[in-house]
């Protein structure tokens, strides 16, 4: 039996009055201690440069909360555990007064020193905190020391060892929980699940029965308020190098002899490992990219990327990839496994598609042609479901068959309550289960992959825009499955035609 509750802690969050915190992790952390799930014996303090103090701070935490959350009568108990402190993270003089405070609250709250560090801003600080934080003795403590740590983990491969080298020297590799959200996502945890408590499942989980994967996941909104560090990075480095690479790892992995983080993780990494180097001169023939241009979502007309706010009016920054990856092991040699995300696509997905190979002789009839392939699909998000999609006979037919789905969803259960991925990752860190943080070793690996295909797409300019918004992308990224035969099938019942 797991042990929900977290032990006393205290939650020390730099970033506190950013989009993350007020979106996300108040919301998140009410929600545990409406369930119990946070110790009594809790503080948090937030750290940014904007309010004034204290009051200022409960009164923002508190309209988060109402705004984002689901407030109750123990808002007010809630809050009354919340500190601030008002300091610019590159002054080195505030840590010592921060000190401080945190020595104050651990005495008062008898939290037995055990601290989480929340870095929730942009990256480029990540470093020159930890290093204060060690300096100036807040990681001193007879407790545990937690440093959670936001994405982006480096621009490449080269950024990212020198940030893990900073961080590492004021924290181990077993301290650092490195967010990516889309581990805590509900329908990505019960990948295993589905995966290893079913045996119909796992028998047929290799390359005799599995002819390829689809890893799908768009999205309608364009670039928002976030140009200034879209445009620098790009969907390749903001979503395939860590969610999509992450998904990839856990449908490939073998099963880990025990459910423990090392045994989980050390699967994860060997996915990484096997898959096939890509040659800069092979990056046209395995990966594509786009920028959206103008088009119409919902009847409403968007501009196209060029001409977002701070976005480069030339910018050469994809806000779409499709790829195709190869995994060299005995389980998946000769298995594509086809990944795309996209800004301003048709519609809001994330799923998963499985396809099983045909069967080996075909004795039935489609409406005269062939019969479906059977699909495994998981939907992520919005929707959360799970479909089998088979074939049977065609009712007062004997030889006529039609596609069938078994469907599970979420939204179907009553009291069915999903919570928010950051509510998981926050309970995980307290309770210090690093399970669905990325390790380092991921984090590299992914990089070093990724590196080459940023390389190449930097050196040439991108012919952009090439997908109109509000589309399924640009005409290449269906011609990558075209060429092996296939089709992303999640465009099937958009287009109404089959593969
Ligand atoms: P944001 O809205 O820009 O917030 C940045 C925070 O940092 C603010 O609280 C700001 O407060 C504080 N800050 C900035 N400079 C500071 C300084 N010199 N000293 C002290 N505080 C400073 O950013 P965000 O969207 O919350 O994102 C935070 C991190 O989460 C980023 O790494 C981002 O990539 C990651 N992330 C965000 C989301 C999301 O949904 N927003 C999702 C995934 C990952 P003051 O201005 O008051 O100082």
């Amino acid at each position: 039996m797991i042990e929900n509750k977290a032990p006393a802690s205290l939650i020390l969050l730099f970033g506190a009055t950013g989009d993350l915190a007020k979106r996300k992790l108040y919301p998140s952390l009410f929600s545990l201690y409406e369930k119990g799930w946070l110790s009594n014996r809790f503080a948090v303090v937030g750290v940014a440069r904007r309010l004034k103090g204290d009051e200022d701070f409960r009164h923002w935490v508190k309209d988060s909360i109402r705004t984002f959350g689901k407030p109750s009568a123990r808002l007010e108990e809630f809050i009354s555990h919340f500190y601030y402190q008002s300091h610019d993270v590159s002054d080195s003089s505030s840590y010592i007064q921060l000190k401080k405070l945190v020595d104050r609250l651990d005495e008062t709250y008898s939290l037995e020193g055990n601290r989480v560090f929340y870095l929730a801003m942009s990256p480029e600080f990540f470093g020159t905190v930890a290093t204060h934080l060690k300096e100036d003795g807040l990681t001193e403590t007879k407790g545990f020391k937690r440093l959670v740590i936001e994405k982006p983990f480096g621009h490449d491969l080269q950024s990212a060892i020198k940030l893990n080298n900073q961080i590492r020297k004021a924290f181990l590799e077993e301290e650092i929980y490195r967010i990516d959200h889309y581990l805590g996502k509900e329908m990505v945890q019960n990948i295993e699940v589905i995966r290893f408590a079913n045996a119909i499942f796992e028998p047929l989980w290799n390359n005799r029965y599995i002819s390829n994967i689809q890893v799908t996941s768009s999205e309608i909104l364009g670039v928002e308020d976030r140009a200034r560090y879209y445009d620098k990075n790009g969907a390749l480095r903001d979503m395939v190098q860590n969610h999509m690479m992450q998904i990839v790892s856990l449908l490939a992995m073998e099963p880990p002899i025990r459910l423990t983080t090392d045994e989980i993780r050390s699967e994860k990494v060997k996915v990484l490992r096997a898959l096939r180097k890509i040659k800069p001169e092979e990056v046209h023939r395995f990966f594509v990219r786009g920028q959206y241009d103008k088009g119409r979502i919902n009847g409403k007309e968007v501009p196209a990327y060029r001409d977002e706010l701070n976005v480069a009016p030339d910018s050469n920054t994809e806000t779409f990839v499709a790829g195709k990856l190869l995994i060299d092991n005995f389980r998946w040699a000769g298995v594509p496994f086809y990944i795309r995300t996209g800004k301003r696509m048709r519609k809001k997905s994330t799923e998963i598609v499985v396809q099983f190979k045909d069967i080996p002789m075909n004795l039935y009839y489609k409406n005269g042609s062939h019969l479906n392939p059977n699909l495994l699909v998981i939907n992520v998000q919005p929707e959360e479901e799970i479909t089998l999609h088979l074939n049977v006979k065609k009712t007062g037919k004997i030889m006529e068959t039609t596609p069938i789905k078994l469907n599970f969803s979420t939204r179907n259960i009553d009291g069915m309550n999903t919570p928010e991925a950051y509510e998981t990752l926050l309970s995980d860190c307290l309770r210090g289960d690093a399970t669905n943080f990325t390790h380092w070793d991921e984090v590299a690996l992914s990089w070093k992959f990724i590196d080459t295909i940023s390389k190449v797409w930097e050196k040439e300019k991108g012919e952009f825009p090439n997908y109109e918004a509000g589309s399924t992308g640009p005409k290449a990224s269906d011609e990558l499955l075209a060429k092996d035969g296939f089709c992303w099938w999640s465009d099937t019942e958009l287009n109404g035609k089959n593969c």
